[in-house]
């Protein structure tokens, strides 16, 4: 069963289709990214997964599990997590708090566990305690993930993910967070418009054209084919 599965995924706004009978899959430890141009539809893929837009048309599943068409299950219920590109990381909270903000639902005394773990996990052990505002720009993305991650959702979702870094720390931060990935199996599925991004981390890469997947396919399949 894929992880994360869109089926006919369809989204409107007025007469224009922004998603356009999208079938895409995504399995448990694997990463696909979506590339393609601004406006091409790749936010709105992504927001139909989230549960923060419903389908026009079509299906989406988390782990077998119909989140939306039929049914509907909302974004907090989905197994789902999600990183942004602006980090959206709570400024009045320290890192812990941020971290331990989506952990309502595990028993009281296994949270500092958790937190410790994913702090672990994103190398960040050490920051516990800080502000976002004390963190530079790498690590307070590296606490996105580990928030994200802590509650073991079944799918994670990550939107221009390291847009707001410098150049050098984007590779540095995106091999941080793929080994993060690998280490705890998760699925993902990272929207981006560099397609050296998408090469480096998609295991498959998903081309998106005018609301439709053109090509899907490994970095080599979709790079070598005309
Ligand atoms: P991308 O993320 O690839 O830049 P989007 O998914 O943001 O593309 O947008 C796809 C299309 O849907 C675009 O034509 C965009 O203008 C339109 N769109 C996105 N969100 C809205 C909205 N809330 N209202 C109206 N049109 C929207
Ligand atoms: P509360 O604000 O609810 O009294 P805490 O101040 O202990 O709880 O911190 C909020 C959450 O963050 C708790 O779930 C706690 O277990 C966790 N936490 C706080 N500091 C750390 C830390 N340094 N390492 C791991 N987890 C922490």
């Amino acid at each position: 069963v894929p992880a994360l599965e869109l089926v006919g995924a369809t989204k409107s706004y007025g007469s224009h289709p922004a998603v356009c009978e999208v079938d895409l899959a995504v399995t448990a430890g694997e990463v696909v990214t979506v590339i393609g141009p601004s406006g091409c539809g790749k936010s709105t893929l992504l927001r139909l997964a989230a549960g923060l837009e419903r389908p026009d048309g079509g299906e989406v599943r988390v782990g077998g599990k119909v989140v939306a068409g039929p049914t509907w299950v909302p974004p907090e219920r989905r197994h789902v997590g999600m990183v942004f590109q602006d980090h959206a990381l709570f400024p009045h909270l320290d890192v812990a708090r941020n971290i331990a903000f989506g952990l309502d639902d595990l028993p009281r005394a296994q949270r500092a566990g958790r937190v410790a773990e994913v702090l672990e996990l994103v190398g960040l052990s050490h920051l516990g305690h800080r502000h976002p505002h004390e963190l530079s720009g790498g690590e307070q993305q590296r606490v996105a993930l580990a928030r994200a991650l802590a509650p073991r959702p079944t799918v994670v979702l990550l939107d221009e993910p390291f847009s707001s870094l410098d150049a050098n720390l984007r590779t540095q931060v995106r091999t941080q967070t793929l080994e993060a990935l690998h280490e705890t199996g998760s699925a993902a599925l990272v929207v981006t418009h560099d397609q050296t991004e998408a090469l480096s981390m998609g295991d498959r890469i998903a081309v998106l054209k005018d609301g439709v997947v053109r090509q899907i396919g490994t970095p080599s399949e979709v790079y070598e084919s005309p």
